[in-house]
């Protein structure tokens, strides 16, 4: 056993050498929880049997349980952005929320072109502390959100066909099991993006110039993240699911900007987020984060319609895909012929 000194060191040093994971595992349950709550009775209903609906709930944490493995670079380099976005950080690559691509790579692109035209605007980077090379980077969490999004509408245009063309109960099951998994696992995400702290790049305590006084505690992030909640007698999951509002068919009609619709929802949701980082820190300064003080009531509340919010958002992404897909023609056509030779 190891020694619960050398095992305090050990945790600090992870946390201080990466970024903290996002709303604990109880936090993250609840909005996908939540979620469920928020869809229309008409919806597929093998989601809500409670074998699914136990699974969708567990791979709400999926994505930070890739996270604890932090000596794997090449998924550390490709995973670790997908759970946040840095709004402050667009200024100095010359892009814009309303203007960055939305497509990954080509967004990617953008970062080191404007880095390496403009090197006087970025901090140096250690790179000792940049074995993952992603500090360059400063976050995909929209671009994750859409690209979930299109996965998941994939996987309801399969079901489509295989239901409409003749598939067998395994590829039916089959299915099913995969649009369990992608509406889990897309649930992180959703649910990060309603963690204010993961759309700034003061995601851990405030720093540099700090004319409101707020805190700098290299312990709020994860104070947030659930260290309050617990504190404060937990989340109530039946009122969040009373509280969630329906889930909306989003519109997928292309707007000004020209992107792919569900990467604008995504990203309005996010900038919607993002308004909320310094009450926030407001909250915290004027003690309403302190479990311990009365007022903590508020703070309480806000993070609950925090997590609310993420539900009604997740709820409206997984409508829309299932509402959106078209069957699969591709594969309808291979099982229409499977099905006219079989038959002679
Ligand atoms: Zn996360």
């Amino acid at each position: 056993m190891r020694p619960p000194a050398l095992l305090a060191i050990a945790v600090l040093a992870l946390a201080s050498a990466a970024r903290l994971l996002a709303w604990d595992y109880e936090g993250h349950r609840a909005v996908n929880l939540t979620a469920l709550a928020s869809l229309p009775t008409n919806f597929p209903a093998f989601v809500k049997a409670p074998a699914a609906r136990e699974r969708i709930a567990f791979l709400a944490g999926e994505p930070d349980r890739w996270r604890n493995v932090p000596q794997d670079l090449p998924l550390k380099h490709a995973g670790s952005g997908d759970h946040f976005i840095d709004f402050e950080d667009f200024a100095p690559l010359g892009l814009t929320p309303d203007t960055v691509s939305d497509l990954r790579y080509i967004f990617t692109s953008q970062i080191f072109l404007a880095r390496a035209a403009h090197p006087e605007r970025f901090p140096s980077i250690d790179p000792e502390k940049n074995k993952d090379r992603t500090r360059e980077l400063i976050g995909y969490l929209p671009w994750t959100i859409a690209e979930s999004y299109a996965r998941l509408k994939s996987a309801f245009s399969y079901l489509k066909a295989y239901e409409e063309a003749g598939g067998t109960p395994d590829e039916i099951a089959n299915a099913h099991a995969n649009i369990i998994y992608l509406m889990g696992v897309m649930g992180h995400y959703v649910g990060d993006g309603a963690q204010p702290l993961h759309t700034t790049k003061y995601y851990n305590g405030w720093f540099g110039e700090n004319p409101h006084g707020f805190t700098i505690d290299r312990k709020f992030h994860s104070w947030i993240d659930g260290g309050f909640l617990g504190k404060s007698g937990g989340l109530n999951l039946t009122q969040l699911e009373q509280q969630v509002k329906p889930a909306l068919r989003l519109s997928t009609v292309v707007g000004p900007t020209a992107r792919d619709p569900i990467f604008d929802h995504a990203m309005n949701y996010l900038v919607a987020q993002f308004a909320f980082v310094e009450p926030l820190y407001a909250l915290e300064k004027a003690g309403k984060l302190k479990s311990e003080n009365p007022e903590s009531k508020e703070g309480k509340t806000f993070l609950e319609t925090q997590i609310v919010s993420a539900g009604h958002m997740l709820g409206s992404l997984w409508l829309t895909a299932w509402q959106e897909a078209p069957p699969d023609t591709y594969l309808r056509a291979q099982l229409l012929t499977r099905q006219s030779k079989s038959a002679k």
